[in-house]
């Protein structure tokens, strides 16, 4: 009933930290043990989103907390897999997330990446928990599938106790060093102003019930006004992506309200709002079929929060990382199509006037930005065009006019997009640079490196 004041959706999350220290294997592990126990959990593997009913994480926390209250009908998470650009980098909107988990490798403590992230995190201010994990590469660990950490460590030996003790006080230093106070979940008594840490291994799921638990617990504990469900549609582009047999489709979360076939939406596109109708609303089939291709439960309307993926014509040239807006029957279309485009404004602001610059292109709005803001200072690095999505021969065209004016600037700050082959040979060709990293920060660094060797 979605007249109901006190109705709650389920919080978001996402997943952020430093490469390998087992983001993909955290939520692998949390879905492939459900899949195991049974059929009848129903979990369900969103678009690019994983949606854990209430009813489940009720059933893996029973040890924990066997009367544990959950009021949100579940837990969204978002996917790090091929959305690493995504949920790293400023998102737009009214911040899409409501939590995040901050995933650190016991063994290495604090990386380069997992202070980015933080950095991330405190800027939005998200909140989050820290994942420590690989808990289960402590020397000597003694494995207890699924157990509640506090449980868990209490069968470990003194040595191990200790090895353990050592690295949480490393960490929680390396934590204050950054400007936070971090202390062990069960422990802490400030939560609030002291984030907590939960120590998991995504190998043998030690910790795993506690992580699910406090997500749920903690956001509809300390978010209820921000969970609590509202009509009014919230949905932001998180894909774009050609599927054999419905050609360009978007992968959408839908934050809050209802979505129907054949709603009109507005989406944002490179050359302008696109309105069109949504013609199918689809999610994956449950677990157990999400090997099998290009099947999908159909939906009449689907309402929030859930990951899904839309159909609709003329989807080709929308961006990732900018808001959807239905509109209503009171809705002026016009309207809606500037609001749907105010997303771009700030980045087209960028733009330098002289026509002079670098050509700069990333996989989403959010990361595009993200991007131009990091090239404003220290020194502003100006900017003559920009372009979301693969690096194609035309973006090549584009930058090559600087060769003959400031050559150092004919060049493609690119990324997480892919460069296509005539794209990179055409490059070669004029003699025009594309730079390519999987960091914003790195980008930059490459580019001014190759600054400072030309001065040289
Ligand atoms: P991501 O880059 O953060 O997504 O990291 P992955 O999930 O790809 O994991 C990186 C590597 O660490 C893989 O070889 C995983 O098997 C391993 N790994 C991840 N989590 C754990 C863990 O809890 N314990 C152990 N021993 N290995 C892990
Ligand atoms: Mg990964």
């Amino acid at each position: 009933n979605s007249d109901d004041k006190n109705e709650l959706r389920s919080p978001i999350c996402c997943i952020m930290g430093h490469v390998d220290t087992g983001k993909t294997k955290l939520l692998d592990y949390i879905r492939g043990t459900n899949v195991q126990e049974g059929e009848a959990c129903g979990i369900t593997q969103q678009i690019g989103v994983t949606y854990f009913p209430a009813e489940n994480i009720r059933e893996r926390t029973r040890e924990l907390k066997a009367d544990a209250k959950l009021n949100v009908p579940g837990l969204l998470v978002i996917d790090t897999p091929g959305h690493e650009s995504f949920t790293n980098l400023r998102s737009r909107g009214s911040g899409l997330c409501e939590i995040a988990i901050l995933v650190v490798d016991i063994m290495h403590g604090l990386e380069p990446q997992t202070i980015e992230s933080l950095n991330l995190l405190k800027m939005r201010n998200t909140d989050f928990i820290v994942a420590l994990n690989k808990v289960d590469r402590l020397y000597g660990w003694k494995t207890c599938r699924n157990a509640p950490i506090a449980k868990a460590m209490k069968q470990q030996s003194k040595q191990v106790q200790m090895l353990f003790n050592d690295r949480l006080i490393q960490i929680i230093t390396q934590f204050k060093e950054q400007g936070l106070n971090t202390e062990l979940y069960y422990k802490n008594k400030d939560r609030g102003d002291t984030f907590n840490i939960v120590p998991t291994s995504a190998i043998s799921g030690e910790g795993i019930p506690d992580i699910l638990l406090l997500l749920v617990q903690w956001t509809q504990k300390t978010m209820i006004e921000r969970l609590t469900f509202s009509k009014e549609v919230e949905c932001t582009v998180l894909e774009v992506k050609v599927i054999e047999g419905h050609g360009t489709t978007i992968d959408v979360v839908l934050v809050n309200g209802v979505l129907h076939e054949g709603d009109q939406i507005v989406v944002c596109g490179l050359q302008g709002p696109i309105v069109t109708t949504i013609r199918s609303l689809l999610t994956p089939h449950p677990m157990k079929e999400l090997r099998v291709k290009g099947t999908y439960l159909h939906h009449k309307e689907i309402k929030a929060a859930q990951g899904i993926k839309i159909i609709a014509q003329g989807l080709e040239h929308a961006i990732a990382g900018t808001s959807l807006y239905v509109v209503g029957p009171d809705d002026d279309l016009e309207d809606v199509k500037n609001k749907t485009m105010e997303d771009m404004k700030s980045v087209m602001s960028r733009i330098d006037k002289s026509g002079e610059g670098v050509y700069v292109q990333a996989s989403t709005l959010g990361s595009l930005e993200a991007l131009l803001e990091l090239l404003k200072t220290p020194v502003n690095i100006p900017v003559r065009g920009i372009s979301i999505g693969p690096v194609h021969k035309k973006d090549v065209m584009k930058a090559s006019v600087m060769l003959e004016k400031i050559n150092e600037y004919a060049t493609i700050l690119a990324f997480d997009v892919k460069v296509t082959q005539e794209a990179r040979e055409l490059a070669d060709e004029l003699g025009v640079r594309i730079f390519t990293a999987d960091s914003i920060y790195q980008l930059l660094e490459q580019f001014k490196a190759y600054i400072n060797n030309l001065k040289e």
